[in-house]
């Protein structure tokens, strides 16, 4: 539903507009640099029907007008909204005085979504939907310069931390140029380090839940710095996409990981490897050759190699993916979904995309055992998998009881901080070896 997108709104209430446009919005007011300030906020609704809202059932989005409504409510005429995926709102605060102003609203619209929404079902009868929403927010003052992706980003990672905050809003203040700043420093920092070879890969081990053995292990960037501090992944992973680092990046812990698998190998060791892809790779036509020429420097086997995509990226290059994923699979490597359930969770992509495997968001494992809502999603998720041939991974087992979970609804593979985080890969060695041992004493 893309509408105007002009900044001085004649409407009388917020006006819904695409993502594409609220982006665009934000850009030019940032152009602007208008004496008024924005906020970004990132509204995840946590709908107990969200699976079925995925599946866009006709009476499941009656959801989504009753939340339009309670936004439209307490926004004021200039603010604008646009629903990303049926879980997922962005509402864009326009001229708001200051970050506290925006936590207030961030407040007030989440109290307003605490109450169940009740609609009608196709054969009549009434149900409930209880959404528990999470706000993260991105405040950037008057006359800044930062990109507005940046802003969305820098909002979205709130979100993220916003869940385990107590009332589950967390604003974050960027001071637009420092953001930049830091950003570039960052780029500049992470530039050497990734040709320096000053990185590292680490690796987390995954579990065949049936009989408890080490398959395979996640594959995932590290970096310490000199000073003793290390930097997030998904930041690592987002400055090197944002600033055409990605290739390199991606390269390196390919190497790493299969230069690795080769010593392995030398021991007796056979295991998998999951490597994750990032978004720009799906469009870069001379990947799958790269993956071909490692394979045969380190004599790895392409059905040990799995390629990690998450559901955005292949939304954002639907077109390019089908070729790309067709010829990684022709190379004989296999194809994982990752974070399954955060994003569009589309069961048509299962379908369409010869994947092998469906890994699980952690956000459902977590608490699995205490949460009947996140126990039915997951089964749900798992019987899907199975559904699509596919094999389902659960992330993020921290706990016995998530694991004995998860053995009874039948998933098939696991990984989380119960068996281990994730490893240097000569301590990843020791602690292969150990548990190898001790479930085959307990056989
Ligand atoms: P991911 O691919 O979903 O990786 C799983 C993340 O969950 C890892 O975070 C892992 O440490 C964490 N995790 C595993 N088990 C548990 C658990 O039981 N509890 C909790 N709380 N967390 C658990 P990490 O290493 O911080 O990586 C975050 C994300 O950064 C990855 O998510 C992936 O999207 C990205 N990333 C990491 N390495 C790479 C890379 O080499 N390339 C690209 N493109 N992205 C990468
Ligand atoms: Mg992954
Ligand atoms: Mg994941």
């Amino acid at each position: 539903m893309t509408q105007n997108a002009s900044p001085q709104p004649a409407a009388s209430h917020a006006e819904r507009l695409s993502p594409g446009d609220l982006v665009g919005l934000l850009r030019q007011r940032h152009r602007e640099r208008g004496r008024h300030s924005t906020a970004m906020l990132v509204l995840h609704l946590n709908r107990s029907d969200k699976l079925y809202a995925l599946s866009q059932a006709p009476d499941a989005r009656d959801v989504l007008v009753e939340v339009s409504r309670r936004l439209r409510k307490r926004l004021r005429a200039v603010d604008r909204y646009a629903f990303v995926t049926p879980d997922e709102v962005w509402i864009l605060l326009c001229d708001i005085p200051n970050v506290a102003m925006g936590e207030l609203a961030a407040r007030t619209m989440r109290e307003s979504l605490m109450r169940p929404v009740q609609i009608q079902t196709a054969n009549d009868s009434k149900r409930l939907v209880q959404m528990r929403p999470v706000v993260g927010g991105c405040f950037a003052p008057s006359g800044g310069l930062a990109d507005p992706m940046t802003v969305v980003n820098s909002a979205a990672e709130a979100a993220v931390r916003a869940r385990t905050n107590d009332d589950h809003v967390l604003l974050s203040n960027l001071d637009t140029d420092d953001a930049i700043v830091h950003r570039d420093t960052l780029e500049r920092e992470l530039r050497t380090a990734l040709f320096g070879n000053e990185l590292e890969v680490y690796f987390q081990p995954q579990v065949d839940l049936a009989t408890g053995h080490c398959k395979s292990a996640e594959a995932l960037i590290r970096w310490l710095r000199p000073d003793g501090t290390s930097v997030n992944p998904d930041l690592i992973a987002s400055v090197c996409e944002e600033r055409g680092m990605m290739a390199n990046l991606t390269q390196f812990v390919i190497n790493c990981a299969l230069r690795n698998m080769m010593t392995w190998q030398a021991m007796g060791i056979e295991i998998g490897v999951g490597i994750n892809l990032s978004a720009v790779t799906l469009t870069d036509a001379s990947f799958p050759a790269l993956v071909a020429q490692s394979l045969e420097t380190w004599s790895i086997k392409p059905q040990r190699v799995t390629l990690e995509l998450t559901e955005s990226s292949i939304v954002q290059h639907e077109i390019s993916a089908i070729e790309f994923m067709g010829e990684l699979k022709a190379l004989g490597c296999s194809l994982a979904i990752d974070d399954f359930g955060t994003g569009y969770s589309s069961f048509s992509y299962l379908r369409k995309f010869p994947l092998d495997e469906l890994k699980i968001d952690q956000s459902f494992v977590r608490n699995i055992a205490r949460d009947k809502g996140d126990r039915q999603i997951v089964s749900a998720l798992i019987d899907l998998a199975h559904t699509f041939e596919m094999v389902a991974n659960a992330e993020g087992i921290e706990d016995l009881a998530a694991l004995a979970v998860l053995e009874e609804l039948g998933c098939d593979i696991g990984q989380g901080y119960f068996y281990s985080r994730p490893l240097p890969p000569d301590q990843f060695l020791t602690w292969y070896r150990e548990h190898q041992a001790s479930v085959t004493a307990c056989s």
